[in-house]
């Protein structure tokens, strides 16, 4: 059987699991921080907050940024939900705007008109999404959201490890906060980093990181911390916002940075896996997504786009290929139709929709078993 995607799990990182379980900490120990530091690293930011999952990294991330019932914030509708959850967990309303049918990201025009389309003031934020681990041009939606007053805040989950040169010859990775306010991560098993559940939120701004630490523990603000109001002794902590217990634990944390040491090599095998995939659909009429040479795409999915895309994803399964399709589009959700939204509102995103196919793509993925996923693929369409 050939998934779409798996993680992949080595004797060191059960060896790093057993390690800390066998430690005083399974949860808020040393790894918590150790695991932070060097997700920041890679990234290359200077914070990182490591939670529970990533849902519960972009939930603390519109805390942090202010998002509440009056505030209407811009998303794209090919993305997992949560991207779009977030915002309404803080009662804020969601407003999607179509994607560029070329990259599959969140069209900046679409954007720039909906904003001019508003009197300024109108919206607070953009989440955009680096769909299938392609960058988006963050480059732009800075200038955009400067223009407007907005905040950006990266969903980074396909992303970690890619990267795009600006127009100034300087390189950004994805998550780095160079560009966003805030991004966020999740090392559910079909991503990159993989520890079953956990998430990051990373950010250059001291002040988003200690409210993202505060949220992540229930508000809670512990000693040691100037912001301690009152301090009557040592076992003193100050509950002073409403927050969540979103904490990662420290055996997970452990996982995490077992896992991080093959980051880069996954990330090579998976842009591998990619160039075969591009080589092989070239000129025929299985329709690939090959960004240009400025970007690094992470590859956390391969999607192609084809016309029968039904009867190919039934086909590959009498065949043992579990393909997938990411997303159906969130507008379409009966809870985001039941906000107002409808069919036709989106055009690309509905029409990459019904033909896109996300195909085999993980690091321990075999050249014979991509050989035969690319062989069945041609064979049904041509
Ligand atoms: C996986 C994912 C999330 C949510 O992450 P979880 O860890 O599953 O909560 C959010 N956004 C995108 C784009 C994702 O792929």
């Amino acid at each position: 059987m050939i998934p779409y995607g798996k993680q992949h799990i080595t004797d060191e990182d059960i060896a790093a699991v057993i390690e800390t379980l066998k430690s005083p900490f399974l949860t808020s120990g040393p790894k918590v921080a150790e695991f932070e530091a060097a997700f920041a690293k890679y990234i290359g930011c200077k914070y990182a907050v490591a939670v529970a999952n990533g849902t519960a990294a972009l939930h603390i991330s519109c805390m942090a940024l202010g998002v509440n019932s009056s505030s209407k914030v811009i998303t794209t509708p090919i993305t997992f939900s949560a991207s779009a959850n977030c915002v309404r967990y803080c009662g804020g309303e969601v407003v999607f705007a179509d994607i560029n049918p070329e990259t599959v990201l969140l069209d900046i025009e679409k954007v720039r008109n909906l904003l001019e389309q508003h009197p300024k003031g109108t919206f607070e934020g953009i989440i955009p999404v680096d769909f299938a681990g392609y960058p988006v041009d963050l480059e732009a939606f800075r200038k955009l959201a400067d223009e407007y007053g907005l905040w950006v805040l990266e969903d980074a989950c396909h992303a970690p490890g890619g990267s795009f040169i600006d127009s100034s010859g300087k390189n950004h990775r994805c998550g780095d906060s160079s560009l966003a306010d805030l991004a966020i991560f999740s090392f559910h098993p079909v991503k990159h980093i993989a520890t079953g559940e956990g998430g990051m939120v990373t950010t250059n701004d001291e002040e988003l990181y200690k409210k993202l630490k505060q949220y992540r523990s229930h508000g809670m603000v512990y000693q040691g911390d100037s912001a301690l109001i009152e301090n009557h002794g040592g076992w003193y902590m100050e509950l002073q916002e409403l927050g969540y217990n979103y904490r990662m634990p420290d055996v997970l944390c452990n996982l995490g940075i077992s896992q991080l040491k093959r980051a880069d090599e996954g990330l090579e095998k998976r842009q591998a896996i990619a160039k075969r995939y591009d080589e092989a659909f070239a000129g025929t009429n299985v329709k690939t997504i090959i960004p240009p040479a400025h970007v690094s795409h992470a590859y956390h999915l391969y999607v192609i786009q084809i016309e029968d895309r039904k009867g190919l994803y039934d086909y590959l399964r009498t065949k043992q290929i579990f393909s997938q399709v990411h997303y159906i589009p969130v507008h379409l959700m009966p809870y985001y139709k039941g906000l107002g939204s409808k069919a036709g509102d989106f055009p690309n995103a509905e029409k990459y929709y019904e033909h896109c196919l996300s195909i085999p793509m993980y690091p321990t993925l075999t050249l014979e078993e991509q050989e035969f996923v690319i062989s069945e693929i041609l064979g049904f369409v041509q």
